[in-house]
């Protein structure tokens, strides 16, 4: 049995419909989860927002959502075999479905507007309707395809806490959730599920953050001892850098589960950082494969890391702010330290790489939000200087065995650029460098042509 998991980016129209349901055509025994279609999580959450002070904008995107899933199962069933009696009959369910879903939907908009709040709990709830509406029509016109799909609700299976907006599956409960799924295989249905959100004890809506659905692939996966997860999605695989940004990019045949943590942790916007923790705890394969290229192999992310070449792959993130805090002359150097680190964790910050040595810690933050108020607890302790509009660029799966030549493409490919951070880690394998914002892109795609692109087959490019 394999879990296969296909992405907003593939589940936009009816034709790349057709062409997941031609894949799904030649497994044996799998199970499918799917996203929202194209742009509705993010529309969805915007309407959550808009609901407050301008309900009128958020009933507007609930019907625009209506309308194109509706136009989808229409185009998809339009060319649906066998047409005719079946045909109908799937649209008629599906158009009732849509109509209870965006009832829901606006529902919810009209009770957030009515508390002038989106609270957590409701913006998980709104936001979770792209999944609810996506596995249901999908596993319906599956059937007009002649597939035995058949629907199965997330929110009975994903069993987490109430942490909204970020919630931690509990893994011993969707161990036994699982079983509806189970079942349905033996009895040769194709189970078809949303990803991305769940319920906490209390039956309360929640989701799995942003690309959730890769791990609710992942922890589906795992609770049924599957023999492979398969992420399809609109590459064909993981790439040495984000091939939009990078053309010279290309598919990374094998990862470990470490490197492609540390990868999607540092800002590859291919897959959620926590879909290789269910995998790797049972030693299950991850594949991340592209549905217009479905003989290519992908990547594939199993067991230990293995350098090879100067490093794997390279990610970048934006929007980064670099703080360093320099101690007060008289104060004791690990005093120091754990007092930075206390305010760090108060902050809950997300902290993504560090330097120190006694007397000062630099640190690059993700967000914004809360720097005011960090910034006033670590005054207490020293000098504070904040760079903002930092870009982070790391270098994931290096090799540190050949460190030298590997820090010398690395400088001289971004001569001119004036490092704000640095940090290693050896056990990691990870090098990362805070630079200027403008510097970013630029920076990124002279380091991967000069790891990667740069007299190629005389020296040590990628795996
Ligand atoms: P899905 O909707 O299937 O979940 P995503 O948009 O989440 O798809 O992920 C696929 C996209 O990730 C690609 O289109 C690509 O632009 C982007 N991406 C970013 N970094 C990488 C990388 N290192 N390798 C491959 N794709 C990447
Ligand atoms: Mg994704």
């Amino acid at each position: 049995m394999r879990v296969l998991k296909f992405g907003g980016t593939s589940m936009g129209d009816e034709h790349s419909w057709r062409q997941i349901m031609d894949i799904i055509d030649g497994y044996h025994e799998p199970v499918i989860i799917v996203s929202a279609t194209a742009r509705t999580t993010r529309q969805l959450v915007s309407a959550a927002r808009l609901a407050v002070s301008e309900h009128g904008k958020a009933v507007d995107i609930a019907d625009a959502i209506k309308e194109r899933h509706t136009t989808l199962v229409k185009n998809f069933l339009a060319h649906a075999d066998p047409a005719g009696p079946l045909a109908a009959e799937i649209d008629e369910d599906c158009r009732a479905w849509i109509d209870r879903r965006i009832e829901d939907l606006r529902r919810m908009l009209q009770a957030i507007h009515r508390c002038n709040e989106c609270t957590p709990r409701a913006n998980d709830a709104v936001a979770s309707i792209g999944e609810q509406l996506s596995a249901y029509l999908f596993a319906r016109c599956g059937q007009a395809y002649g597939l035995s799909t058949t629907w199965v609700d997330a929110g009975k299976v994903i069993r987490t806490d109430a942490s909204y907006g970020q919630a931690v599956p509990d893994r011993e409960q969707i161990k036994h959730r699982v079983q509806p799924l189970a079942k349905a295989i033996s009895q040769k249905y194709i189970p078809v599920m949303g990803g991305y959100y769940g319920q906490d004890e209390k039956g309360h809506t929640t989701t799995l953050g942003f690309e959730g659905s890769d791990y609710t692939a992942s922890l589906v996966g795992s609770a049924l001892q599957a023999e492979a997860i398969e992420i399809w999605t609109d590459v064909s695989g993981i790439y040495t850098c984000d091939p939009r940004v990078v053309a010279g990019a290309r598919p990374i045949p094998e990862l470990s589960f470490r490197e492609a943590t540390e990868l999607a942790y540092f800002g590859a916007k291919i897959l959620h950082p926590a879909t290789m923790k269910p995998a790797a705890s049972q030693q299950i394969p991850v594949y991340v494969r592209n549905i217009f290229e479905p003989d290519h192999p992908g990547t594939k992310i199993h067991g230990e890391q293995q350098a090879n070449g100067w490093a794997k792959a390279i990610t970048y993130m934006s929007d980064i702010v670099i703080l360093t805090v320099t101690a007060d002359g008289n104060r004791e150097g690990h005093r120091f330290l754990a007092a930075v680190f206390s305010a760090l964790d108060q902050a809950r910050l997300p902290v993504n790489a560090v330097t120190t040595t006694e007397a000062s810690v630099s640190v690059a933050l993700s967000g914004n939000e809360k720097l005011e108020q960090l910034h006033h607890r670590l005054a207490q302790l020293g000098s504070v200087d904040i760079q903002q509009e930092q870009g982070l660029i790391s270098l994931i799966g290096c090799s540190f065995e050949q460190m030298q030549t590997l820090q010398e493409r690395v400088w001289s490919s971004i001569a001119t650029t004036v490092p704000t951070l640095i940090s290693y880690s050896r056990t990691k394998r990870n090098l990362n460098i805070g630079l200027d914002e403008t510097e970013l892109i630029p920076s990124v795609c002279a380091i991967h042509e000069m790891l990667f692109n740069f007299d190629e087959g005389t020296r040590g490019g990628s795996g």
